[in-house]
């Protein structure tokens, strides 16, 4: 069996080492020329990294990555809601890491062309069209040098929240949906904070900010390579994109403190500061797509942010793609091409759609919502707003619905 796999994300990247971990082929068209470490910080949840683990890829990502211990929720105004130990430190098996989506993603590249040659990476291959018979994919693909169109029992469209393999099937489906708010994204060398593994995340839907420590390098004593994220609430479902969803889009660090100054409040962050020193920010509006109600054509599917685009809330983009990875290639494992998509589409639509509904409405991260809600100006005893109880069962319950509760993957 030979897999043309669409897209060398991170999606696409582990269907390829999870696929010739069984014994299957696969071979990866990537539309860019090169894998540059695009991207700033992600968070890659213990059920994923459970995968990954089984890829054999501990020690790599330990290497470029952070393990998350504590995950904090905080009000914009600075107040403490939840805090909640993580990973290994919340007794998984396995880690949660904190780690530059470019350095994810050369692990992964560096692993697919040791493990599978460097044929199976065509990098440069930008997906055209497709078609399939009773019997194979056929795929067309425009390189620089022409046109290359390669064979294959199944074709899996990894590409991304502009897949052009999804708009094969759903053309009439338009741009992503934009909820009005936009992010600046960035990156740089900074002093940790607490232990300097642990995550803040401060502010609801409307004003958000979200630290994390993503690498160390003794090149850079006393500090960390600390990844922010602003959202601001700019607009509603109605308002016109701002801004095309493009990753790599340079955004302004004073517009990024212009959403800042006044809202945020982190005695122990210098978060002005933080924005202000980072060479260069991007911006990204916080969009995703409604879930479909198929995603498979015989032979054909889709995979990652291709068949669900998510808002990044609850760390869950990379994660999921991971998990549609190794549950597509367990499933072509066992059965022919037809069934194995038509059984991985059972198994990961639905789980996958629920997440992406959740969190519309802020995820895990809705616990913060809710206590802003109830105590706009703040508050003295945050028992008189929400208990412990109300607030660790709204993040259980997402934890759970997404997969990843203790007992879920440490079985
Ligand atoms: C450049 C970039 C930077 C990102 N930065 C961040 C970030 O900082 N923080 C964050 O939370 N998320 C980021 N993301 C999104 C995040 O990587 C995904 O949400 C998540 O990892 C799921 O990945 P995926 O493999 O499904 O999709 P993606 O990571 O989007 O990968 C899709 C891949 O398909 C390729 N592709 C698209 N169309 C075609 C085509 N027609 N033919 C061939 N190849 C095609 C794209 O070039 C891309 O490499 C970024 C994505 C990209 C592409």
């Amino acid at each position: 069996m030979r897999v043309i796999v669409v897209g060398g994300g991170i999606g696409g990247l582990t269907t390829a080492l999870a696929l010739h971990a069984r014994g299957i082929e696969a071979v990866i068209c990537e539309q860019s020329a090169q894998f540059r470490q695009l991207g700033v910080g992600i968070n890659t949840l213990p059920h994923a990294i459970k995968v990954l683990d089984g890829l054999g890829l501990l020690d790599a990502l330990d290497d470029v990555g952070i393990r998350t211990s504590r995950l904090i929720y905080k009000t914009a105004g600075g107040q403490d809601i939840l805090s909640q130990q993580r990973g290994i430190d919340a007794g998984y098996d396995v880690p949660q890491f904190s780690i530059h989506r470019g350095k994810l993603q050369r692990v992964l590249v560096d692993a697919v062309m040791a493990r599978l040659g460097p044929d199976a990476v065509r990098s440069g291959h930008r997906l055209l069209d497709f078609h399939q018979t009773d019997t194979g994919v056929s795929a067309r693909f425009k390189t620089e040098h022409g046109e290359v169109t390669l064979q294959g029992d199944a074709l899996i469209g990894a590409d991304g929240i502009h897949s052009a393999v999804r708009k094969h099937y759903r053309g009439d489906e338009g741009p992503p949906r934009w909820n009005g708010i936009l992010m600046w994204r960035g990156a740089t060398w900074w002093p940790p904070f607490l232990d300097g593994r642990s995550m803040i995340i401060a502010g609801g839907m409307k004003a958000k900010l979200v630290l994390y420590p993503i690498f160390d390098s003794p090149d850079h004593p006393g500090e960390t390579l600390m990844n922010w994220v602003v959202c601001a609430k700019l607009g509603n479902a109605s308002t016109p994109l701002l801004t095309r969803e493009d990753w790599s889009k340079p955004g302004s660090a004073e517009a990024a403190l212009a959403h800042v100054r006044g809202v945020f409040d982190l005695p122990k962050v210098d978060v002005e500061g933080l924005i202000a020193a980072t060479p260069q920010n991007y911006v990204y509006p916080m969009c995703d797509r409604d879930p479909l109600d198929r995603w498979t054509d015989g032979r054909v599917t889709l995979l990652g942010d291709a068949a669900h685009p998510m808002y990044p809330v609850g760390s869950n983009g990379a994660s999921q793609a991971i998990l549609d990875a190794v549950c597509l290639a367990d499933l072509l494992s066992h059965q022919d091409v037809r069934p194995a998509l038509a059984a991985y589409e059972d198994q990961r639509r639905p789980a996958t759609s629920a997440i992406v509904t959740a969190n519309r409405d802020g995820g895990p991260e809705r616990v913060i919502d809710l206590v802003e809600e109830r105590a706009p100006d703040g508050f003295d005893d945050l028992h008189d707003v929400a208990t412990p109880e109300e607030l660790t069962a709204l993040v259980g319950a997402y934890q759970e619905m997404a997969g990843f509760a203790r007992e879920q993957v440490n079985r």
